[in-house]
């Protein structure tokens, strides 16, 4: 019972993905997939849980509920990989054979690379929403705030979901204007990289609500201490021994990420950690039997729940073909969506390709702050991800590419 012909690793928006697309079209498959969590998460929602628009119990299911029926879910942690024995070790010690391996254990955040954070984490001001335990918190400061000083911090990419840090900052704003209070409050926005967004065509439209909301850019700064009982956060130049350190009210921070450990030491890995796949076909560059998708592959698509969405098919007809000893044959375009909410009831939804090409759905320009697109990231994608993307049905986007002007 310890082989598979195919074996998963990670049960997250790609592995649940893979699991019941593959477990429809072959249901004969002996699939595993191994994921050692009980609560699986909608993360893109976590900005709206940040913006007390949703709740974080809206955002959870019990992993046990996804795992499709005729799919053995595997409640441990993958350690290593055995790539030519066809094996993985699990915590326990056991191992999985696989005739096929799907790699997608998602992305590391590295909160204790910055010094003082994770003590402080949730308490002073002390905010995220990419942890589950602190995006409801985030709520709170921004209503408890009543002026001051608001930081906001992006780290080096990539990250997941690049627009996440600045989604909250817009909405924060948004709230402190309609309340009355955002004329005393500063809000700071603090970049190690040094654009805004890093698909050039969005970003006028962008700054403009920066602009709007009166907000500071201070780029190539990356935060590097926090101090929550003195309310400081200290931020080093990038590319220099330079530092300025700044007071805050309230610090929204978004972490620096990277390919999990687990994966950074196994022969899997590229030069800079992540899992070395081909960007078009999705399949190791040197294991013909291992595929890998999500968050954890190393191609320069923009890591976000929309491009596991659309690498998903193409690792499932790719494995297919290669398992039934048929050319490989489907190709990802690199397609990637951070849907930008820009106040309460307005988003920019940016879709774009491989080399930051524009690639709209929707016959409007996408650059123009929309309430359709509002509908579409509060109440569509989160229907599209549980009820169709989960389940295995294949949406296909109509997504096209357009010349930037
Ligand atoms: P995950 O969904 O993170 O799943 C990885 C899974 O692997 C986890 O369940 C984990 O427990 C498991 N795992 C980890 N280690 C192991 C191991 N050793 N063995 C086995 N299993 C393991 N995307 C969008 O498309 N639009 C958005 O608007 C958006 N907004 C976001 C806002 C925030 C605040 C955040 C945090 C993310 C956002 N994203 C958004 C990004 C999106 O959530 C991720 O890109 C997506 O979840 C990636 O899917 P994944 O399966 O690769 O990783």
């Amino acid at each position: 019972d310890d082989r598979f012909t195919v074996v998963i690793v990670g049960g997250g928006a790609a592995g649940i993905t893979v699991a019941a697309q593959l477990h429809r079209r072959r249901p004969n498959l002996a699939i595993a997939v191994v994921e050692p969590s009980t609560t699986h998460a909608y993360q893109p929602g976590w900005t709206l849980v940040g913006a007390g628009v949703m709740s974080l119990a809206q955002t959870l299911r019990q992993e046990g509920g996804l795992i499709p029926e005729g799919v053995d879910w595997i409640r441990d942690r993958v350690v290593s990989f055995e790539p030519d024995a066809n094996t993985v070790t699990l915590g326990s010690g056991r191992k999985l054979g696989y005739r096929r391996l799907v790699v997608c254990p998602g992305l590391q955040l590295d909160w204790d690379k910055i010094e003082g954070l994770p003590e402080t984490l949730g308490r002073n001001g002390v905010t995220s929403n990419y942890s589950r335990e602190t995006c409801a918190y985030t709520w709170q400061c921004i209503e408890s705030l009543e002026g001051g000083t608001a930081l906001f911090t992006q780290p080096p990419m990539p990250i997941k979901c690049a627009g996440a840090p600045q989604k909250i900052v817009y909405l924060a704003a948004d709230h402190w204007r309609k309340r009355g209070t955002l004329h005393r409050t500063q809000v700071e926005f603090s970049l190690a990289g040094d654009v805004l967004f890093g698909v050039p065509y969005f970003v006028p439209a962008l700054q403009k609500q920066m602009d709007y909301y009166g907000a500071h850019l201070h780029f190539k700064e990356n935060l590097i201490r926090v101090d929550g009982a003195k309310r400081e956060a200290t931020f080093q130049r990038v590319g220099t021994d330079e530092t300025v350190t700044r007071k805050f009210d309230m610090l929204h921070v978004t972490p620096p990420q990277s390919a999990p450990d687990f994966i950074k030491s196994s022969p899997l890995a590229n030069a800079a950690g992540w899992v070395d796949v081909d960007p078009a076909t999705l399949r190791h560059v040197k294991y013909e039997f291992i595929f890998g998708l999500g968050d954890v592959v190393g191609t320069s698509n923009a890591k976000t729940a929309a491009a596991a969405r659309v690498q998903a098919p193409v690792v499932v007809d790719n494995l297919l073909a290669s398992l039934d000893g048929r050319p490989i044959g489907a190709q990802y375009d690199g397609y990637g969506a951070c849907p930008l909410t820009v106040s309460y009831g307005k988003v920019v939804l940016a879709e774009f390709l491989y080399g930051g090409k524009p690639a709209p759905s929707f016959p409007y320009d996408q650059r123009k702050p929309s309430r359709f697109a509002w509908m579409l990231k509060t109440q569509g994608f989160p229907r599209l991800y549980w009820q169709a993307m989960l389940k295995g049905i294949d949406v296909k986007v109509p997504h096209k590419a357009i010349k930037a002007d």
